[in-house]
């Protein structure tokens, strides 16, 4: 589903991708884990074409951009389209309810009929639990209650994978579980999805691999288990003792 190739990605002199290669069967979790700076935010930002790699390929489903080669800017947002993206902070739109920010997508990217975007966005913000909060305005909501909004605005485009970059990292403690629970059901239900996050538990629960980054390169990837029980590399049981 997800297929990257040697991927770089320089800002002026400073190399952030350094060469990453990784595949991600359909259906698939993986969560990336590394120091903060090792690069996780700029690879997700690269599957979704936010950032244009400097060389390397990206492939989601059936769309393939080779950034070695001059790529149209016209093609960036059919990469987009493939993914779902959900930040640390939940970027609402303050002034439109639960359910105007998850239609808004449809209707002015999809050109959804207003009608059905309202249908379909109802019945996401029930399965992230928030049927009772419609007509909230994100001021009216917990964080936890808008970062739920986040994932179902993110579902309603029907992307092919989900991106999530550090999405409970903003949260109070509380409130990082309810976020989790949504992530884990969607898991479940087959969707392809790439992590980057600091809650380990969810890592050894839910990821079907796990990556730790450094200094712009996959360092370790392996099963939840193998990587934090018998870590082959030393840089990652440096980091994986640092949590403890
Ligand atoms: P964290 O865990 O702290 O979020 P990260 O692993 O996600 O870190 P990135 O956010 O990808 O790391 O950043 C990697 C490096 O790239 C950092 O040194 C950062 O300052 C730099 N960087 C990121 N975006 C830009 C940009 N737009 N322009 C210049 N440098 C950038």
């Amino acid at each position: 589903m997800i297929s990257i190739t040697d991927l770089h990605k320089q800002f002026a002199q400073l190399k952030v991708l350094r060469g990453i290669s990784l595949d991600v069967a359909k259906g698939k979790v993986v969560v990336i884990i590394g120091p903060s700076g090792s690069g996780k935010t700029t690879l997700l930002r690269c599957l979704n074409a936010l950032e244009i790699p400097t060389s390397g390929s990206v492939q989601i489903g059936d769309v393939r951009l080779d950034f070695s080669k001059k790529v149209e800017r016209s093609s960036l947002p059919i990469l987009r389209k493939q993914t779902g993206m959900v930040f640390q902070s939940y970027n609402l739109f303050p002034h439109m309810t639960a359910l105007e920010n998850v239609m808004e997508g449809p209707v002015t990217v999809k050109k959804i009929s207003k009608e059905k975007a309202r249908e379909k966005a109802s019945s996401l913000l029930v399965k992230v639990g928030l049927g009772d909060k419609l007509d909230h305005y994100p001021a009216q909501l917990s964080g936890g209650q808008q970062q739920r909004v986040g994932i179902a605005r993110a579902l309603a485009m029907d992307p092919q994978v989900m991106l999530f970059d550090e999405p409970t990292s903003a949260l109070d403690p509380e409130l990082v579980g309810e976020v989790l629970k949504v992530m884990k059901e969607l898991a479940q239900e087959g969707m392809t999805m790439v992590v980057v996050t600091h809650e380990m538990g969810f890592a050894r629960d839910v990821a079907d691999e796990v990556i730790f980054m450094d200094q712009g390169v996959i360092v370790e990837h392996g099963t939840p288990q193998q990587l934090f029980t018998q870590p082959r590399e030393e840089r990652t049981r440096q980091f994986l003792q640092h949590l403890k």
